[in-house]
Formats: structure tokens, C-alpha cells, sequence
């Protein structure tokens, strides 16, 4: 078995941040560093140490439902020491972390889990989980505006695909509208409301494909239902 989707597997993080390890040499297998992104394993014999503690795969899975609150991080490492989503999950043993990312300014639905398999699906370019948010952004929005979301929009060196927006509300200087998008580039929301001269003055991730906030308050957290975990798989 490649190395990366064993330690996927036992639920130390996803593949591709596996490979960041690896290369980062802090992954040993029998012993001796590993820093070789695609070296394969025997998963029944080997031993592999990451970050100096021995991994296996009997770990229980944990999916967890977040209602972010704007001010947390949901990267392992800050250089700022700025609060963790982690940190808000108090009772939970298992060693677990965000599916894809939510600027430290955004609140709303964050899952975070173990399963390294899981996350690498679903951060997966290829992968078109829906992701609505709701977003109070400066002015109102003409048409052309709005047609240019449904066209795909020029951020950094990228044509978005095709997103949903409903205006939901006009304020006096204002409007809340509400965004489907279908990718997980950084910051792309912002930078989507930016292009059409917009900017996003509150943002927050309300679904992600059939799984909604329900009624979790900012800073609750809840266990997903099987229902859910299998809709995500
Ligand atoms: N898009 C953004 O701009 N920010 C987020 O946190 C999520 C999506």
C-alpha cells in the first residue's frame, strides 16, 4: 500500500498532507526516514512512525458537524497563535482535524474528522460537493453582475465553473445573497464577490451538498448521523 494513504488511513490526515510529511521527513517506516513521496508499504508488517509516535489503523472514525464562529483557524499550525477549531471540540480523545478550510473570518458548517480517506475525496478538485453560503456583501448587485457568477469568473489564473446567486435581501448600502459553489479554492467567495466589485463584508457556510447547520448555534458542535457519513462517502 502506498505509504500516504496508509497514514490516510489511520486517520493522522489526508493523503495529500500524508506526502507533506513525508518529504518534510518526518515519517519513518522501520525505523529509518521516509522521504520519498510514492514509497510503498506492507501494511501487515512494517512499522511507520509519524512525528515519532507508531500509527495503525485500528482508530475509531469520528464525524463531527461544526457551526464555526468567526476569530478560529482551521489550520494545524498559525504562525499568529490565533484559536483553533480544534479547540472547540472538547471531549473527543481522538486526534482529529478540518475537511478543507473556512477563513478565519467566516463562520458556519465545518466537518472535522479522522478519516483521512474522507477528507481527501471531498477536498479533491475533482470532487463537486455544492457549498451554498450566505453572504452579506457592499451594493447591490446588477444583472450582469450576477450573469457573470453563472458564467465563471476570472480569480488569480482560474475560470470558476459555474455558481448559483439569489439576491435574498437588499439593505440601504448592502445585499444578502446566497452562493452555490461547487470548488474549494482559498478564499474564493470573497474573491468571486470581489471581481464583480462587491466585496463580502460577512460570510457563512450554511450546506455542503445535503448537510445544513440545522439549528447548531456559533461554537456547537454535533456527531453526523450515519445518514450523512454515507451521503459524504
Ligand atoms: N470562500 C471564501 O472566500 N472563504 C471561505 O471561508 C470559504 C469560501
Amino acid at each position: 500500500m502506498r505509504l500516504n494513504k496508509y497514514i490516510a488511513l489511520c486517520g493522522i490526515t489526508s493523503r495529500r498532507k500524508a506526502d507533506e510529511l513525508i518529504v518534510n521527513a518526518k515519517v519513518k517506516v522501520n525505523g529509518k526516514i521516509v522521504n520519498e513521496v510514492g514509497t510503498n508499504i506492507d501494511e501487515n508488517n512494517d512499522i511507520v512512525e509519524v512525528e515519532g509516535k507508531k500509527i495503525n489503523l485500528e482508530q475509531k472514525k469520528i464525524y463531527i458537524l461544526l457551526n464555526k464562529p468567526e476569530g478560529y483557524v482551521t489550520t494545524v499550525k498559525d504562525q499568529f497563535n490565533r484559536k483553533n477549531v480544534v479547540d472547540l471540540i472538547g471531549s473527543v480523545r481522538e486526534r482529529i482535524y478540518p475537511v478543507g478550510r473556512l477563513d478565519y473570518d467566516t463562520s458556519g458548517l465545518l466537518i472535522l474528522t479522522n478519516d483521512g480517506e474522507l477528507t481527501f475525496k471531498l477536498t479533491h478538485p475533482k470532487h463537486e460537493i455544492p457549498k451554498t453560503y450566505i453572504a452579506k456583501i457592499k451594493g447591490h448587485p446588477d444583472k450582469l453582475s450576477i450573469d457573470r457568477f453563472q458564467k465563471g469568473i476570472k480569480i488569480d489564473n482560474y475560470i470558476t465553473s459555474p455558481a448559483k446567486f439569489k439576491v435574498l435581501e437588499y439593505g440601504k448600502d448592502f445585499s444578502k445573497v446566497e452562493i452555490t459553489i461547487h470548488e474549494g479554492k482559498n478564499r474564493q467567495v470573497r474573491k468571486m464577490c470581489q471581481a464583480i466589485g462587491h466585496p463580502v463584508l460577512t460570510l457563512k457556510r450554511i450546506s455542503m451538498g445535503n448537510i445544513t447547520l440545522s439549528n447548531l448555534k456559533k461554537g456547537e458542535w454535533r456527531y453526523l448521523s450515519s445518514k450523512e457519513i454515507s451521503y459524504l462517502k
